[in-house]
C-alpha cells in the first residue's frame, strides 16, 4: 500500500474493549467479584493491624476514597485478635467495606486460634509460596481452606513472583533443561506461577471449597510478564481474577507501570478486580492507590466514579497559572464532595467539566463538556466565556472568575442532578 492508498483507505477501527472473559462470580462480603459484575477496586493498608486505631482510621480513609474491598495484614496473634475489634469499630462508623486477611506462613494457626478473626474477615488471602514447606505445605493450605469452607468465606489464592513455590519452580526448570525445545528461564518462571495458582485452586476445590469461593491472582513486577501471565491464566481457567502489578514502585513510575499493564489486560476483557500497588512517598497519602485505580477504570470507560475535568496542558499562550489552579481546585472540590454528592445527586459521576487556557481549543473543548470555561490566553481580551450544554451561557470578567465559575459548576450540578431528588420526593 503506498502513502496515497493509506490516506484514502477507510477501515473502521473498533474502539471498544473486548468482551469481559466469563468468570465465576465470587461474593466477598456483599461485593461481587467476577461473573460479569463491574470491576472492583481494592486496596491494602500499611498499618500494623495490631494497632486497631491506626488500622480503623486507614481502612475508613481507603473506603471513603472508594476502595470497595480492603486487605489488612494478619501476621501474628495480636493482629488476629485486633481484627474483630477493627470490624466492630468500622461498623459503628457506618463503614461496611469487606476486610480481607492477608496471611503468610502461619495463617492456618492464626485462623484456628482466633475464630472471631476468621468470622470477621470477608475473605482470606493465601500465598501458596508462603504457606509452608515440603510436607507441611499442602497440609497447612488445606487447613486454611477447610476453615474458609466452615465459615463460608471465599479465598484468594495469590501467587507472587517474589515468593514463588521453589520446589515447583525447580522441577519445571529441570524438566525444561532436558526438553528438546527448552524455553527461556523467564517463560518457565511464568509457567510456574500459573501452575502454582491452578494447582492450588484444584486442591482447594478437592478440599471442598466451591469455585464460587475462589479468586486467583498471579502477580509479577514487570509489565510484559504480567500481561503474558494473565493472558495465559485467563485462557486456562474461569476463576475470577484479581489483577495487580506487584512492587509497582513509587510515584509516576508505579502509576505508569500499573496502568500500562492492567490497561492492556482490561482492554482484552481480563480482570475482575484491581489493586494498584503504589509505594507511598514518606508521609504520603495511602488513598492515592484507590484514586489511581478508579481513574484507570474511568478513563478506559469501564466505570464512572467521579466527574472528569478536562484541562489543557497550557503552553506559551498562557502566562498565568490561573487555569491550572482553577482546574486543580475544581477537581479537588469534586473529589471532596463526591461522598455526599453520590447520594444527593444520582448520576453526577457522569459530569464532564472543561477548564481551558486560551481561545485556540478552549471554546471547542468547552462546548464538548457539560460545563466548560475558556480562560483568556496572552494578548486576548480578559474575558472567559462559559459554555453550558454546548451553548455559550455567559462571559466572566474580573478578578473573581475562578470563584464565579466554581459557583456555576455547583449550580449546574444542583439543577441537573438534584432535580431527580426533588421529583422523587414529590
Ligand atoms: S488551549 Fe490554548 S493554552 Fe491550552 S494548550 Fe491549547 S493553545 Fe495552549
Amino acid at each position: 500500500m503506498n502513502v496515497m492508498d493509506r490516506e484514502t483507505a477507510f477501515e473502521p477501527v473498533d474502539a471498544d474493549p473486548m468482551p469481559r472473559r466469563p468468570t465465576v462470580g465470587v461474593d466477598v462480603g456483599g461485593v461481587v467479584v467476577g461473573g460479569g459484575a463491574p470491576i472492583v477496586v481494592q486496596s491494602m493498608t500499611n498499618t500494623d493491624t495490631a494497632d486497631a486505631d491506626a488500622t480503623v482510621a486507614q481502612v475508613a480513609a481507603l473506603a471513603r476514597a472508594g476502595s470497595e474491598i480492603v486487605r489488612i495484614t494478619v501476621d501474628r496473634d495480636e493482629s488476629a485478635a485486633a481484627v474483630p475489634r477493627i470490624r466492630e469499630r468500622l461498623e459503628r462508623l457506618g463503614i461496611n467495606v469487606p476486610l480481607v486477611g492477608d496471611f503468610h506462613y502461619i495463617g492456618h494457626k492464626l485462623l484456628a486460634d482466633h475464630p472471631a478473626c476468621a468470622e470477621a474477615l470477608a475473605k482470606y488471602r493465601i500465598n501458596p509460596g508462603n504457606v509452608g514447606f515440603k510436607d507441611k505445605r499442602d497440609r497447612q493450605f488445606t487447613d486454611i481452606v477447610e476453615i474458609a469452607a466452615r465459615y463460608g468465606k471465599p479465598v484468594r489464592i495469590g501467587v507472587n513472583w517474589g515468593s514463588l513455590d521453589q520446589e515447583l519452580l525447580t522441577r519445571l526448570m529441570d524438566e525444561n533443561t532436558v526438553s528438546p525445545q527448552p524455553r527461556s528461564a523467564r517463560a518457565v518462571t511464568r509457567e510456574a506461577i500459573i501452575q502454582s495458582a491452578l494447582h492450588s485452586a484444584r486442591l482447594a476445590e478437592e478440599v471442598g471449597l466451591p469455585r464460587e469461593k475462589i479468586i486467583l491472582s498471579a502477580k509479577v513486577s514487570q509489565v510484559q510478564d504480567l500481561i503474558a501471565v494473565y493472558r495465559d491464566l485467563s485462557r486456562r481457567t474461569d476463576h475470577a481474577l484479581h489483577l495487580g502489578l506487584t512492587e509497582a514502585g513509587m510515584g509516576t513510575k508505579g502509576i505508569v507501570a500499573s496502568s500500562a499493564a492492567m490497561g492492556i489486560l482490561l482492554q482484552e476483557g481480563i480482570g475482575d478486580t484491581i489493586r494498584v500497588s503504589l509505594t507511598p512517598e514518606p508521609g504520603g497519602d495511602r488513598t492515592r492507590e484507590v484514586q489511581v485505580a478508579q481513574e484507570l477504570l474511568q478513563v478506559m470507560g469501564f466505570r464512572q466514579f467521579l466527574p472528569i475535568v478536562a484541562a489543557c496542558p497550557g503552553c506559551g499562550r498562557t502566562t498565568s497559572t490561573v487555569f491550572q489552579e482553577l482546574a486543580e481546585s475544581i477537581q479537588n472540590d469534586l473529589r471532596t464532595n463526591m461522598p455526599v454528592w453520590r447520594e444527593k445527586y444520582p448520576g453526577v459521576e457522569a459530569l464532564n467539566v472543561a477548564v481551558m487556557g486560551c481561545i485556540v481549543n478552549g471554546p471547542g473543548e468547552s462546548k464538548h463538556a457539560d460545563i466548560g470555561i475558556s480562560l483568556p490566553g496572552t494578548g486576548e481580551t480578559p474575558a472567559a466565556p462559559v459554555f453550558i450544554d454546548g451553548r455559550k451561557a455567559v462571559t466572566l470578567r474580573g478578578p473573581r472568575i475562578a470563584e464565579e465559575f466554581q459557583a456555576m459548576v455547583a449550580d449546574y450540578i444542583e439543577r441537573r442532578f438534584g432535580a431527580k431528588d426533588a421529583a422523587a420526593a414529590e
